[in-house]
This record gives C-alpha cells, sequence and structure tokens, in this order.
C-alpha cells in the first residue's frame, strides 16, 4: 500500500536537516570572517599600543642622564640642587608629554618630581614597594601598570637606574597615562579589554570590567597585588567564564558579567599583556539564520516548481492514457459497427431479392388486370359482331369491328404506356381537348361500369389543356375505377365529372363518388406506390402512383379530399394557349 504523507514527511524532514546545515555551514562562514576582522583590528591595536608605550622605554634613561639628577641625588639637602632637579624635571615632563617624570634615591624616597609643586606631589613619597623600583635599583629597566598610589590615577610607569662610578645611585621613573586608549578603542565602536601577566583587565572600553580579572587569581597573587598596591587596595574578582567549546579559530565563546559574547585575544609578549575584543555572538548567527532562511525558501520554491512540473506530467501522462483507452473503443466500436453493417446488407440484399420477386407478381397481376377489361370488351364487340353477320345487319357489324379496332389501338397503346414508363420517355405535351378525353375515358371504363351498376355523370364543358392524350385517359380511367370500387359495396353508385376553371387560371377536372372516403391511414399513403387496400389480383397499388407523375410531368397536380360522403380526386391543369405555343406542338 502507498502512503503518501510518508513521502511527504520525508521530504519535509530532508528540508528542515538541509536548513539546519545550511544555518551551521553560513554560521561557521561568519564567524571566521568575524574572526579574521576582529583579529585584524586587534593586532593592529595591539601594535599601536605597543609603540606608543616603547617610545617611551629610553626616557628614564635620557632624563637620568642630565648631571644635575646626579648633583641632587649625591646632595639631597641642598635645597638649590633639588630645586635645580625639580625645573628639569618639568621640562622633561613638558617635552615629552607623559603623565610625570620622577627621582628616587636608593631607598625608593622621592627627592624630586615634575609635579613638585602640585597637592599630589610626589616628593618626600616612598615607593620601594613598586616593583619598577626594585627592578631598576638591581639595574635592569623597570616596567608596570598601576593605579598610581599618590594621585589615585592609572598609568604605566617605566624606570631606569642612575649610575655612579659603576653603581646606581639613584632611579627615575616615568608615568605614562594610557587612558586615552581607551577612548580611542570606543571611537572605533569595539568593546575591548587590556589584561596584565596576572589576568586582571586594567584598561577596558567597559567601565565596570575594569580592575576584574580573567580567572580566580591565587592567593600568592592576590597577595602580591595587595603589597604593591598595583590596583590599590582592589581584590580583582572573576569577570569572565568560558561556555561551551570555540565556535570558531581564534574565537571563544564567553560570558561576561553573565553576557554571551565572542572573545578575541592578542598576546603582547612584550609587557606579558593581553588584548580582548569581545563581539556580539547575535550577529553572525544572524547572518547563518538569514542564509539558512534563504536557502530554505529557495529549496521550498524548488520543491514546489518539481511537484507541479510531475503533477504536469502526471496529468498529461493519464490525458494520453484515456485518449488511447477512448481510441481503442472507438475502434472497437467502427469495428462492430462495420461487421453489423456487413449483416444488415447481407440481409437487406436477401430482402430486396425477395421483394423484387414480390414485386414482379404484383406487376404480373397488375398488367393482366388491365389488359384483361379491354379483351372482355374485344370478346363482346366480337361475339355481337358475329351476330349482326349472321342477321345480315352489315351496319351495325361494321360500328363494332370499328370499335373493335379502336380497342385494339387501344391495348396496343397500354402496352407502348407500360413501356414508355420503363423506359421513361419525355412526355409529349400538346393542347388536348377535354370533352375527348374525357369521352374516351368512359368509353374505356363503360364495361365496368356497366357491370357494377354505376353511374357517371359528366357535364358538356370543353377546355383545352396541355397534355398527352392517353396518359390523361390512364390517369382519369384510373380515377373512375377507384370510384366504382370505392363503392363496390353498396346499393347507390353514382360518379360525377366536372371541369371548372380555378381562381388562379388552371383548368380542374374533379372526380367524385358517392363511397366511403379515405381513411386517415389511406390519406397518408394515398400516392405512394404499391399502397393499396384491394384484395391481390385486384390492386396494384400503383395507380396513383402513376397518375401522380404523369399530372407532374404535365405541369400540373392532383389532390385528394374527403367531401363526406365520398371522395373527389381533383386534376389540376395547365392550360393550352388560345393560339397554339410552338413549343406546345407535337414535335414529331
Ligand atoms: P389500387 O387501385 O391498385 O389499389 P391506387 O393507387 O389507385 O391503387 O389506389 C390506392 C388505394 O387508395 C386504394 O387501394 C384505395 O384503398 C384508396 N383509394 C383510391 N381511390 C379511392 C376512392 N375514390 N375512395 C376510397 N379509397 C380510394
Amino acid at each position: 500500500m502507498r502512503r503518501p504523507w510518508l513521502g511527504l514527511a520525508s521530504i519535509i524532514v530532508l528540508l528542515m536537516v538541509t536548513v539546519w546545515l545550511a544555518f551551521v555551514w553560513f554560521h561557521q562562514v561568519a564567524l571566521r570572517e568575524a574572526g579574521a576582522e576582529g583579529n585584524a583590528a586587534i593586532q593592529r591595536l595591539g601594535r599601536d599600543l605597543l609603540v606608543s608605550v616603547e617610545k617611551f622605554e629610553h626616557l628614564p634613561y635620557l632624563v637620568g642622564a642630565e648631571q644635575m639628577l646626579t648633583q641632587a641625588l649625591q646632595s639631597p639637602d641642598d635645597s638649590a640642587r633639588i630645586a635645580n632637579a625639580n625645573r628639569y624635571l618639568v621640562f622633561a615632563q613638558k617635552r615629552t608629554d607623559v603623565a610625570a617624570v620622577y627621582l628616587m634615591d636608593t631607598e625608593g624616597q622621592t627627592l624630586a618630581a615634575s609635579n613638585w609643586d602640585t597637592p599630589a606631589s610626589f616628593v618626600g613619597r616612598n615607593y620601594r614597594f613598586r616593583p619598577y623600583f626594585q627592578d631598576a635599583l638591581k639595574g635592569g629597566t623597570g616596567r608596570f601598570y598601576a593605579v598610581g598610589a599618590t594621585t589615585g590615577e592609572p598609568g604605566f610607569f617605566i624606570a631606569a637606574p642612575i649610575l655612579a662610578a659603576s653603581r646606581v645611585i639613584g632611579v627615575v621613573a616615568v608615568k605614562i597615562d594610557l587612558n586615552a586608549f581607551e577612548d580611542k578603542w570606543r571611537a572605533e565602536g569595539l568593546q575591548l579589554a587590556l589584561a596584565d601577566e596576572k589576568g586582571v583587565l586594567f584598561l577596558t572600553t567597559e567601565h565596570a570590567w575594569r580592575y576584574r580579572s580573567l580567572y580566580p587569581l591565587a592567593t600568592s597573587v592576590l597577595t602580591q597585588l595587595h603589597e604593591t598596591l598595583q590596583y590599590g587596595n582592589l581584590t580583582p574578582d572573576k569577570l569572565i567564564e568560558r561556555v561551551g567549546t570555540a565556535p570558531g579559530p581564534q574565537v571563544q565563546a564567553m560570558k561576561v558579567g553573565g553576557v554571551p559574547y565572542l572573545v578575541q585575544g592578542h598576546a603582547l609578549d612584550r609587557f606579558g599583556w593581553q588584548l580582548l575584543l569581545f563581539s556580539d555572538p547575535a550577529k553572525p548567527r544572524a547572518r547563518g539564520l538569514l542564509a539558512a532562511e534563504l536557502v530554505g525558501m529557495a529549496l521550498t520554491l524548488l520543491l514546489l516548481l518539481m511537484a507541479l512540473v510531475w503533477q504536469y506530467r502526471r496529468r498529461m501522462a493519464e490525458r494520453q492514457a484515456s485518449m488511447r483507452e477512448r481510441a481503442q473503443v472507438v475502434a472497437e466500436l467502427e469495428q462492430r459497427i462495420a461487421t453489423r453493417t456487413a449483416e444488415l446488407t447481407a440481409a437487406n440484399d436477401a430482402a430486396v431479392q425477395t421483394g423484387k420477386l414480390a414485386l414482379l407478381g404484383q406487376m404480373a397481376a397488375g398488367i393482366s388486370h388491365e389488359i384483361s377489361q379491354p379483351l372482355t370488351a374485344l370478346r363482346t364487340l366480337a361475339d355481337n359482331a358475329s351476330k349482326f353477320l349472321e342477321r345480315q345487319d352489315a351496319g351495325n357489324a361494321g360500328n363494332n369491328l370499328r370499335l373493335i379496332g379502336e380497342l385494339c389501338t387501344r391495348m396496343g397503346s397500354i402496352v407502348g404506356e407500360l413501356k414508355a414508363f420503363a423506359r421513361k420517355e419525355p412526355a409529349r405535351l400538346q393542347p388536348v381537348s377535354l370533352k375527348h378525353v374525357i369521352g374516351s375515358s368512359l368509353m374505356l371504363i363503360e364495361p365496368m361500369r356497366h357491370a357494377t351498376g354505376t353511374r357517371i355523370v359528366s357535364d358538356d364543358i370543353d377546355r383545352q389543356v396541355m397534355g398527352d392524350p392517353i396518359r390523361l385517359e390512364q390517369v382519369l380511367v384510373n380515377l373512375l375505377r377507384n370510384g366504382i370500387d370505392a363503392m363496390e359495396a353498396q346499393r347507390e353508385k353514382e360518379i360525377e365529372i366536372r371541369v371548372q376553371d380555378t381562381e388562379d387560371g388552371h383548368v380542374c377536372v374533379s372526380v367524385q363518388d358517392r363511397g366511403p372516403g379515405l381513411s386517415p391511414d389511406v390519406q397518408q399513403h394515398l400516392f405512394e406506390p404499391f399502397f393499396t387496400t384491394k384484395p391481390s389480383g385486384k390492386g396494384l397499388g400503383l395507380g396513383l402512383a402513376l397518375s401522380k407523375a404523369i399530372v407532374r410531368e404535365m405541369g400540373g397536380r392532383i389532390n385528394a379530399t374527403n367531401t363526406h360522403p365520398g371522395a373527389r380526386f381533383d386534376l389540376i391543369l395547365q392550360p393550352a394557349p388560345t393560339t397554339p405555343h410552338p413549343h406546345a406542338s407535337p414535335v414529331d
């Protein structure tokens, strides 16, 4: 079973891990950069500090070479010599811009000083407890940072011995003020501290950190501090503690008075000092976080994009699959339709074949029916003619023979008609006398009329119409026969033939019977070929269909209406032009 949430969860976890790794990486980069930057700063400031201090290194030697100081040391009670020494020291202090210059005897007693005339004068003070004095007395250079025992002002002391005949007879000391460095560092916007060899911060941009230590001081160290009064009577306590592992090269994570800091150190070996730079750990962390956020956002976007592309491709694939499926279904359907069509066509062909045979039978029946009427008439006329001849009634016999001749012509035309119909020859239109056509039709129908006892009424109106006389007779005979057939079951049988002019200039021949009329079903199919309600052998169902085709060929039409009682068939025909039309005349 597939579990989509599992995939999603692993993607999220992967994303989070990547973002975390990005943070770690970029945090490291930021730390390294900050470390390098800070390192450069403390190197520069350390050098700056050393140069400032070192330039005074030889000052006590230079000052001590003055004869006036040796004279003062040799006769310390000579007030004139002491005054000279004081004047000289003031001069030296002013020219070099140090905090103070002073002269001590071998007991550490100050004989003369540049500040001799100030309330905080060193004169009369004893500094033998200061290590710088001790070092100079031994013949070396004394160096010491301390809070002034007299002034309370911190300073850097450099001392040198004054020799006479290779013997130390006194010590000259110079006090340098380093407080200016604190201001300078602050001006650079840095947090710095300078620690002495014992780990006590004595110069710092942060006031609260002054005279506090990097680590707990040993009792011996504390005793030493108190004896030398290096920082007066203060007992430096631990300010800084290390936290965790170093976050980067040259950089330590520390807490200074409880506040987290990144700390970098630079040793000023000349004096055993350490210059420390403190910076805010939030800055590189913020850079790391920002980079991680960007990476996270970019990755999320990428993942979304990938998801979109994936979904799009999946949808395309699905669509293609469904299209293939549909095409297959369509192909199958088409195949089935083709098979079915082939089957149906085969079945239909068989049906058509059967239908043709049936039609042939009906046609045969129709044709024999068509011919049997004139044949019956011929038989009667021939019988009567022979009877007239027996009676030697040549006139009536001749009349009958003439009628027989006419009927033969008639039958010939019926056969010709069928032939013409089969050949589909164009109708030969000519002006036709309706009276003549109606007369011929009545003659043709006479045997049937007589046999059925039907009364046929016709008015005497004559009109010339455009048509083919034989075909028009065929139509009229058809209508008359249908009328007689329709009234077969009733006793009163009457048909009325009328000729009328229509309002739109046509000529209408109507055949009206008194039969049952046309049922709705009959009316609907009346003019369709092979539609018949008559028993087999009697009706072919072609009569009205042929009539309609014939009338239409003459440029006319045929209508059927129920007249209650009976049905009426109207032939609407083109009138013949009054002067014979050239095209309307017989062609050959
Ligand atoms: P057929 O006479 O061979 O049946 P027709 O086309 O002449 O073919 O006529 C079709 C059918 O129309 C007839 O079978 C009959 O049902 C109906 N019909 C035609 N004339 C009339 C009429 N005057 N009265 C009632 N029904 C008629």
